[in-house]
């Protein structure tokens, strides 16, 4: 949107103030999930904030919405501190809470109800915003009567019908399928460059790189643990973009780039790059046949030495929210390097990809052992222990110092599995016992 736009300087809508934000785990320790967020929002901009899931782009949301309060830092719109929610930001979720037995236009004119705006003003504005986002005809109907996309037309809305100057968007499109998120994708973005609104200002939170790339006129790029922004795209292409044209597919290229450099605890071994964890790392959630499934399908003549990262995952029909744990746990083990959106398998990944099931599973343990330090100290214990058996609670405690409780045990649950496919120990869903019983 860079027609509609005032000469000169534009306007900060949003100034987002080194935002610091964590939330108390279960045993008083606290859980940085935002460190030194720090960006604005100018007119006429639509940002997009990308980043993998858990990397906190809700609660820096909720926090610009004046929802959820930071521990340090300020949130400014118009210039004005944010300390609750104000009238001229509206937020849209990734479902929206319609209510079951209210029309579609009462559901709209719910959010004017809430300023205390007159009954025949609300309705003439609900059918304006109504007419907008491609809902006429639908005034009178019941939520249950409307597909997944014009319910979220019904949510975009009762967003708009309050007239917003900025958009607030967490994952709007992401529970559509592929072909109605794109529909609406595609009329949001007519509404904003036709300019139909009073809209200045748009944030996206999204975890999909082609909608990032499809919308956004600058992309912010999150990294994890704790959330913060680790890389700044500004987009010069027009709308609308054609998916298939070089410069948008380079672009998808960088991004892929930029959300796939290591974050931390990179070595250099013989000139390749690897990731190197402690005990407490948030271990990515992958099953074993995601990784072998991933590996068979790179180790192909296709790709002789490396793959393209966007290709890949449009051949196995992947998004990002599944992709990047793969490649990361293949990074970490060591089967694969990932650089500049390509990835490569060493020669581990590809002995692995070759062999039988039970070479692979030797090969795995092999890498588990020496990678995973999660892994390494379970069976360590396990070897000590004089009867072999120790419980689950113990090293959910001790990962308790690194992680909140529900990480701690999804990376314990994570670890369990990948170690008994690897066979270096076993483990008794009834009693929680992990034991030496079957591995030699
Ligand atoms: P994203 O939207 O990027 O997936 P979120 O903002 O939802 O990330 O979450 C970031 C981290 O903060 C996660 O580890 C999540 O478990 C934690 N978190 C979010 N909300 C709360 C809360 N109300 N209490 C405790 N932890 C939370
Ligand atoms: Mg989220």
């Amino acid at each position: 949107m860079t027609d509609n736009l005032h000469n000169g300087v534009k306007q900060a809508l949003i100034e987002v103030v080194d935002i610091k934000k964590s939330f108390k785990k279960s045993d008083n320790q606290d859980l940085l999930v935002l460190d030194n967020l720090h960006f604005t929002l100018r007119e006429g901009e639509l940002i997009a904030l990308l980043g993998k899931s858990g990397s906190g782009k809700s609660t820096l949301l909720r926090i610009i919405a004046g929802l959820v309060k930071p521990n340090s830092g300020e949130v400014r719109f118009c210039h004005q501190p944010v300390y609750a929610p104000v009238p001229g930001m509206s937020m849209v979720f990734q479902s929206f809470a319609l209510m079951p037995w209210l029309t579609v236009l009462q559901n709209v004119e719910l959010g004017l109800e809430a300023q205390g705006v007159p009954p025949a003003e609300r309705r003439a504005r609900a059918i304006k915003a109504i007419d907008i986002i491609g809902l006429d005809g639908f005034e009178s109907a019941f939520p249950k009567e409307l597909s997944g996309g014009m319910r979220q037309r019904v949510g975009f809305a009762r967003a708009l019908v309050v007239d917003p100057t900025v958009l607030l968007m967490d994952e709007p499109f992401s529970a559509l399928d592929v072909l109605t998120a794109d529909n609406l994708r595609s009329d949001l973005l007519d509404l904003w460059n036709e300019g139909k609104t009073k809209l200045k200002g748009i944030v996206l939170v999204t975890h999909n790189i082609e909608e990032a790339a499809a919308l956004a006129d600058r992309i912010l790029i999150f990294g994890s643990n704790p959330g913060c922004i680790r890389s700044e795209l500004t987009v010069d292409l027009d709308h609308p973009r054609n998916e298939s044209d070089p410069a948008f597919r380079k672009l998808v290229d960088d991004i892929y780039t930029l959300m796939t450099q290591p974050e931390e605890g990179v070595v250099a071994i013989r000139g390749l790059r690897f990731k190197t964890i402690d005990l407490g790392y948030r271990l990515p959630k992958v099953e074993i046949s995601e990784i072998t499934g991933f590996l068979e399908a790179v180790h192909t003549p296709e790709y002789k030495t490396k793959a393209d990262l966007p290709e890949i995952a449009e051949e196995l029909h992947l998004n990002v929210d599944d992709l990047f744990p793969i490649t990361e746990i293949l990074e970490i083990m060591r089967f694969a390097t990932v650089e500049k959106g390509d990835i490569a398998l060493t020669e581990s990944g590809k002995q692995f990809a070759d062999a039988d099931i039970l070479q692979r599973k030797k090969i795995f343990a092999d890498n588990l052992m020496n990678y995973v330090p999660l892994a390494r100290h379970i069976r360590h214990e396990l070897d000590k222990d004089p009867g072999h058996r120790v419980s689950e609670e113990r090293f959910l405690a001790e990962l308790e110092d690194y992680l909140s409780h529900e990480a701690a045990e999804e990376v314990l649950k994570i670890v369990i599995d990948w170690g008994r496919y690897a066979e270096i120990f076993a483990y008794d869903y009834n009693t929680g016992l992990l034991s030496l019983e079957n591995p030699q």
